[in-house]
C-alpha cells in the first residue's frame, strides 16, 4: 500500500528532527535544545502513524500512549540523577520488547512476506527480545533488586547452547515462514531467556556499558523492525539510536579499558583484588584545606560519582567561584566514566552553571596535574586509583586515569574509607602529598566556602 503523502511527510520530518536533535547533543550547550527537537520528532512521526488510512484499534492505541506517556511523564519528573541509568535501561528495554512485539505480531498474522522481510524481522526480534529481557536485569541490578551476580557453572558454554538455539529456531522459521505458533513460541521464550542468562552473572561496574550495548541492539532491532512494517521514521530512528549506541558503548568500554567480550563473558570481580598499600591515610580540617586552596596559584577539581550522590555541584562552583575571585585559577578535570553514566559529571556541572570552557577531559587536563597545587578529589575514586597505572594484579590496571597524583597536594573529600564501583582500595589515599577530609561532599563544600569567605 502507498502511503499517503502527508503520512510520508510527518514520517520524513520525524526523522530529520531526531537526527537534528541526535546533533544537539552532542554538546552539553545544546543537548536541552537536542532533547526537545528529537521530542517533537516523536510526536510528529506519532501523529503521522494515526493518520495512517484504514487503521485499526485507535482505540487501544491511544490508551497505550496515554498510559506509557502518564508513567514515563512522572517517573522522568520524579527520577534522581544518579537513577539515571536504570531509568534508560527500563525504557531501552521497552523499546526492545516493543521490536519483538511487532515482529511476534507479524508471525502470527502468518501473511505472507518476502524471504528479505522474514529474516530481518527473526533479527529484529530476536535481538530485541535478548535486548528486553537483558535491559530488564541490567535495571533489577542498578536498582538494588537484584544484589548479586548470579554465575552458572558453564555460564559461556550455556550462553553459547542458548544462542545456538534461537539462532536455529530462527532459521527455521524463515525456513517454513508462515511458521507454525509452536515454533514462534519456542524461538521467543529462548531468546527471552538468553538476554537473562547473559545479563545476570554481569557485574554491576559493568551494567553502565551492557546498558549502552543493549541500546545499541535495540535500535538495530528497531530498525529492522521498521523495514517490516515499510515505516522509513522507525527505520531511521533505530539506525540513530544503533549507531550512537554502538559508539558510547566502545567509547565506555575504552574509558574502563575493558573489551566489549571481556565485560560480556569475564566479568570484573566486585571487590579485592590488587597489591597491598602500606602507609595510612592522613586527615586535615576543612579549614586547613580551604587555606590551601585559597593561597594556591592553581587548584584543579577531580568530581565524582560521590559529588553526584551528595548533590554538591552547586557548592562547589559557589567555591570556585570564590577562589577564582581571590585570583586562584580552577579547572574542572572529568574522567570518561566518572559517576555512572557517560558525561554524568558534564551534566551536573553545566547544571550548577560552570562554564563549559573550565570542564577539561582526561587528555586536556592530564598534562597539567604537575603544575598545580592542589588537586581536590570530590566523590572520585576510581578515576584517580594510581593503580590502574601500576599494579598488574588490580581489576582496574590498564583503565586511564587522571593523574590527580602529580598534583603538588592532593585533597580527597569523601565520607569514609569506602571504596569506589569496582570495590579496589585506592593508593593515591594513602601517599604523603595525600590529605583526606571526611564528610558528606555537600555540607564539605560548605564548610569550605565558610571558611573562604572569613578569609577574604
Ligand atoms: P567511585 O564510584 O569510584 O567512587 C565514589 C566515591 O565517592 C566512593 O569512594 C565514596 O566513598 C564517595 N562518596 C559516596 N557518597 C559520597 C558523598 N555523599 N559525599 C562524599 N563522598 C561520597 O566514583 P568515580 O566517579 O571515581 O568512578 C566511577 C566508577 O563507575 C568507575 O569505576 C567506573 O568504571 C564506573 N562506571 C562508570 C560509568 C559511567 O558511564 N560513568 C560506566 C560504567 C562504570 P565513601 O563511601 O567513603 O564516601
Amino acid at each position: 500500500m502507498t502511503l499517503p503523502l502527508y503520512v510520508q511527510g510527518a514520517w520524513f520530518l520525524g526523522a530529520a528532527l531526531f537526527i537534528f536533535g541526535l546533533k544537539g547533543m552532542s554538546s552539553p550547550a545544546s543537548a536541552r535544545k537536542g532533547i526537545v527537537i528529537a521530542g517533537y520528532g516523536m510526536l510528529i512521526a506519532i501523529a503521522g502513524t494515526f493518520l495512517v488510512p484504514g487503521l485499526q484499534n485507535l482505540g487501544l492505541m491511544a490508551l497505550a500512549l496515554i498510559v506509557g506517556g502518564a508513567a514515563a511523564w512522572i517517573s522522568g519528573k520524579k527520577v534522581q540523577m544518579t537513577d539515571m541509568p536504570q531509568m534508560v535501561a527500563i525504557y531501552n528495554g521497552m523499546g526492545g520488547g516493543a521490536a519483538a512485539a511487532i515482529a511476534a505480531i507479524e508471525f502470527a498474522k502468518g501473511d505472507a512476506h518476502s524471504t528479505v522481510t522474514t529474516v530481518l524481522a527473526v533479527i529484529g526480534a530476536l535481538i530485541g527480545a535478548v535486548s528486553f529481557t537483558g535491559s530488564c536485569v541490567a535495571w533489577a541490578k542498578l536498582q538494588g533488586v537484584l544484589k548479586k551476580a548470579h554465575r552458572l557453572p558453564a555460564q559461556n558454554a550455556v550462553n553459547v547452547v542458548l544462542a545456538g538455539i534461537s539462532i536455529a529456531l530462527g532459521l527455521a522459521m524463515i525456513a517454513m515462514a508462515p511458521a507454525q505458533p509452536m515454533l514462534i513460541l519456542g524461538f521467543f521464550v529462548i531468546a527471552l531467556l538468553l538476554g537473562l542468562i547473559v545479563t545476570l552473572p554481569i557485574g554491576g561496574a559493568d551494567m553502565p556499558v551492557v546498558i549502552s550495548l543493549f541500546n545499541a541492539f535495540t535500535g538495530l532491532a528497531v530498525g529492522f523492525e521498521g523495514y517490516v512494517l515499510g515505516n522509513p521514521a522507525l527505520i531511521i530512528a533505530g539506525i540513530v539510536v544503533g549507531a550512537a549506541g554502538t559508539l558510547l558503548t566502545q567509547l565506555m568500554a575504552k574509558a574502563m579499558n575493558r573489551p566489549i567480550s571481556n565485560i560480556l563473558f569475564t566479568p570484573m570481580v566486585a571487590s579485592g583484588g590488587g597489591e597491598a598499600i602500606s602507609g595510612t591515610m592522613k586527615e586535615l580540617s576543612a579549614l586547613d584545606a580551604a587555606a590551601m586552596m585559597r593561597y594556591a596559584s592553581k587548584v584543579i577539581i577531580v568530581p565524582g560519582y560521590g559529588m553526584a550522590v551528595a548533590h554538591a555541584q552547586h557548592k562547589v562552583w559557589e567555591m570556585t567561584e570564590i577562589l577564582e575571585e581571590a585570583g586562584v585559577e580552577v579547572k574542572f578535570a572529568i574522567h570518561p566514566v566518572a559517576g555512572r553514566m557517560p558525561g554524568h559529571m558534564n551534566v551536573l556541572l553545566a547544571e550548577a552553571g560552570v562554564p563549559y570552557d573550565k570542564i577539561l577531559d582526561l587528555e586536556e587536563i592530564n598534562g597539567e596535574f604537575g603544575q598545580t597545587d592542589v588537586a581536590l578529589i570530590i566523590g572520585a575514586n576510581d578515576v584517580v586509583n594510581p593503580s590502574a597505572r601500576t599494579d598488574k594484579s588490580s581489576p582496574i590496571y590498564g583503565m586511564p586515569i587522571l593523574d590527580a597524583d602529580k598534583a603538588q597536594n592532593v585533597i580527597v573529600i569523601k565520607r569514609g574509607k569506602g571504596t569506589g564501583y569496582s570495590g579496589v582500595e585506592n593508593a593515591l589515599f594513602y601517599t604523603d602529598n595525600c590529605r583526606m577530609l571526611y564528610g558528606d561532599a555537600q555540607p564539605m563544600a560548605g564548610e569550605i566556602i565558610q571558611h573562604l569567605k572569613s578569609m577574604s
